[in-house]
C-alpha cells in the first residue's frame, strides 16, 4: 500500500464485522507519500469525542508537487491523449471496487461522520457509487456543435478540459462530494488536486487506495488531506490550476472567489450554504408533509446545504402540523444514539466546532424570544449528540433566521397566502432549495416557479439526482453541478474556424 503509515480498523457491529486498513498519507502522483512538513492531523470520532487515527496535513509545498505530477498527466496520459471511452472504462471500474468494498466505506462513512450506519449505506455509499457510474457514461459523449456561418467557412466546437482542476470538499457528506466532484471533471478529460474536509478525511483515503487499481495512469488524482488555510489557500491561490471548484460556506466561498481574482483568474463553481424554505399549503397530504419536512431538516443531524430550515405553514393547517412534528421530532430523538446500533436514526453532529455552533444557534434563538417546542440540548454526556429541535414565534430579524445553523433545527411558522409565504421564503441572501406541499399541482409549480433557488421540490424534499443539475442562487453559489450541467461545468468550449473557399 506504500510507505506512509496505515490505520487499521477492526468493526464488530451488527451491520459489519471485518477489518478496514487504509492509507493515511498524501496521494500524489499515485504514490502515497508523506507531506514534506511532516504534519498530521487528529480525526474525531463524533459519537465518542474521541481520536480515531491521525492522517497526514499536507502544505502548499505538498500541493505545488501534486500539481506539477498533475499537468505532466494532463500532458502526457489524460487530457487529449487519453479517449473518452477509456476514461468512462476506467470510471466504471472504479465504481465496481467501491461497489465491491462498499460495507467498509459505508462503515468508516459512519465512523468518522457519525452517520446512522443504514443511512450511510442507502444514501452516501450508494449516491456516490451512482455519481461515478453516471458520469463514467458521460465520458465519450462529450459533444461540440458545427455552425453555419458562410458557404466558404466551416465552424465547430469543441468542449476541451481545463487541465488541472483544484476541488475542495465540506465534510457533510465527503464521499458523496467527492464523487460528484471527481467524476464529472475526470469524466471530461481533466486531472484533479482534491482537499477532503480536514475533520472527515477517511473515505477520501479509502478512495484514493481504489484508483490505481483502477487503473488511472499517476498524477491524474491526487488527494491532499490539510487545513483551508494551508492546503485550501494553495489551491485556490495556485497558479496553474485552472479551474476550481469548491463547496463549503459561503464566507470562504468569497475567499475563494477572491483568491481566484487575485491568482490567474481560475473559473470557479461554488456550491454554498442555505436557508431552505419548506412550504406547507393547507391542501397537502398532511401525512407525507410531515414526514418530508422533517427528514428535510434532520436528516443527517440537519447538516445538509439545502436543509429545509424555514417551514411556513398555512393557517387552517398550523396547530395540527406543529402538534404532529413536534411530536415526529421527540421520536426521532429517542432514536438517537451509536451510528452502528440498529435503530439508530439520528446521530451526532461531525465535529466538537460544529456541535458548537449549532448549540450556540439555540441559544440565540432562545434568548431573542423564539420558544421551544421540542428539543433545544444536547442529548446524552458523549459525543456532539444535539436533540431535534423546533422553534416556534420566530422572527425574520433573528440571528437564527438569518444565518444557516447546519443542525437538526427547525423554526416553523404561519402564513395566510400564497404571494405572502412567497415574499417571506424569498427575504434571504441564499437561494440553494425550496419545498412546496399541495395536492394543486398548478399552485405548487407556480410556487416553485416564483421562489428564489436552483432547486425545488414539490411534494417531498432533497432528493437529489445525479442526472438533474444543482447549484444555489444569490448567495448559495456560481455555477452548476450534477446533470450535464456538470459536464459544461469542467470544459471550456473552443470554436474552430476552417476556411474552405475564401480567398485574399
Ligand atoms: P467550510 O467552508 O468551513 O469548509 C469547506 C472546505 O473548505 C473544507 O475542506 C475546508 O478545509 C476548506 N477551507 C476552509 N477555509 C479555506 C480557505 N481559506 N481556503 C480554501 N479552503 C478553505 O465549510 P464546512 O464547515 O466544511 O461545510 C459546511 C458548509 O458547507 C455549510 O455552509 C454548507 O451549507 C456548505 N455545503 C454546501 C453544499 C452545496 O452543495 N451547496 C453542500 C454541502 C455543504
Amino acid at each position: 500500500m506504500g510507505d506512509t503509515a496505515l490505520f487499521v480498523h477492526k468493526f464488530d457491529t451488527p451491520f459489519y464485522k471485518g477489518t478496514v486498513t487504509i492509507n493515511t498519507g498524501l496521494f500524489i502522483n499515485g504514490c502515497w507519500v508523506d507531506p514534506v512538513d511532516k504534519a498530521t492531523i487528529d480525526i474525531v470520532n463524533p459519537t465518542t469525542g474521541k481520536v480515531i487515527t491521525s492522517v497526514a496535513a499536507g502544505s502548499s509545498k505538498d500541493v505545488d508537487i501534486a500539481v506539477e505530477a498533475a499537468k505532466k498527466a494532463f500532458k502526457t496520459t489524460w487530457g487529449l491523449k487519453c479517449p473518452g471511452n477509456i476514461r468512462g472504462k476506467l470510471l466504471s471500474k472504479l465504481a465496481e471496487l467501491m461497489e465491491a468494498q462498499r460495507d467498509e466505506f459505508v462503515s468508516l462513512e459512519a465512523l468518522d461522520v457519525g452517520k446512522p450506519w443504514h443511512k450511510a449505506n442507502t444514501k452516501d455509499v450508494e449516491i456516490s457509487i451512482m455519481n461515478i457510474r453516471y458520469f463514467a457514461g458521460w465520458a465519450d459523449k462529450i459533444h461540440g456543435q458545427t455552425i453555419e456561418t458562410n458557404e466558404n467557412k466551416l465552424a465547430y466546437t469543441r468542449h476541451e478540459p481545463y487541465g488541472v482542476v483544484g476541488q475542495i470538499i465540506p465534510w457533510n457528506f465527503p464521499l458523496m462530494m467527492l464523487t460528484m466532484k471527481c467524476a464529472p471533471a475526470l469524466a471530461t478529460g481533466n486531472v484533479i488536486v482534491l482537499k477532503p474536509s480536514e475533520i472527515t478525511p477517511l473515505t477520501a483515503l479509502k478512495f484514493a487506495g481504489l484508483v490505481n487499481e483502477a487503473g488511472f495512469p499517476p498524477g491524474v488524482i491526487n488527494i491532499i488531506n490539510g487545513y483551508g488555510n494551508t492546503v485550501g489557500e494553495a489551491i485556490s491561490h495556485h497558479p496553474l490550476i485552472d479551474k476550481i471548484s469548491f463547496t463549503g460556506s459561503t464566507l470562504v466561498g468569497r475567499k475563494i472567489l477572491k483568491a481566484s481574482a487575485e491568482s490567474n483568474l481560475k473559473d470557479v463553481t461554488l456550491e454554498l450554504g442555505g436557508k431552505s424554505p419548506t412550504i406547507i399549503f393547507d391542501d397537502a397530504d398532511l401525512d407525507q408533509a410531515i414526514k418530508w419536512a422533517a427528514q428535510g431538516i434532520f436528516g443527517n443531524m440537519g447538516q445538509i446545504c439545502m436543509a429545509g430550515s424555514r417551514i411556513y405553514v398555512q393557517e387552517g393547517i398550523y396547530e395540527e402540523f406543529l402538534a404532529r412534528f413536534t411530536e415526529v421530532a421527540e421520536v426521532l430523538g429517542t432514536a438517537a444514539g451509536d451510528p452502528f446500533a440498529p435503530g439508530t436514526e439520528h446521530g451526532p453532529q461531525a465535529s466538537q466546532i460544529q456541535f458548537d455552533r449549532v448549540m450556540a444557534y439555540i441559544d440565540s434563538g432562545k434568548k431573542d424570544g423564539a420558544k421551544v417546542q421540542v428539543g433545544g440540548e444536547r442529548h446524552g454526556q458523549e459525543g456532539y449528540f444535539i436533540q431535534p429541535t423546533v422553534f416556534t414565534d420566530c422572527k425574520p430579524e433573528m440571528k437564527m433566521m438569518k444565518e444557516e445553523i447546519f443542525g437538526p433545527v427547525a423554526a416553523v411558522g404561519k402564513f395566510k397566502t400564497e404571494e405572502e409565504v412567497i415574499d417571506i421564503a424569498n427575504a434571504t441572501m441564499y437561494g440553494l432549495g425550496c419545498n412546496i406541499f399541495t395536492e394543486n399541482i398548478s399552485r405548487g409549480l407556480r410556487v416553485a416557479h416564483q421562489l428564489e433557488a436552483g432547486s425545488a421540490w414539490v411534494n417531498f424534499a432533497q432528493v437529489a439526482s445525479c442526472a438533474v443539475p444543482f447549484g444555489g442562487y444569490k448567495q448559495s453559489g456560481i455555477g452548476r453541478e450534477l446533470g450535464q450541467n456538470a459536464i459544461d461545468t469542467y470544459t471550456q468550449v473552443k470554436g474552430v474556424h476552417v476556411n474552405i473557399g475564401l480567398k485574399l
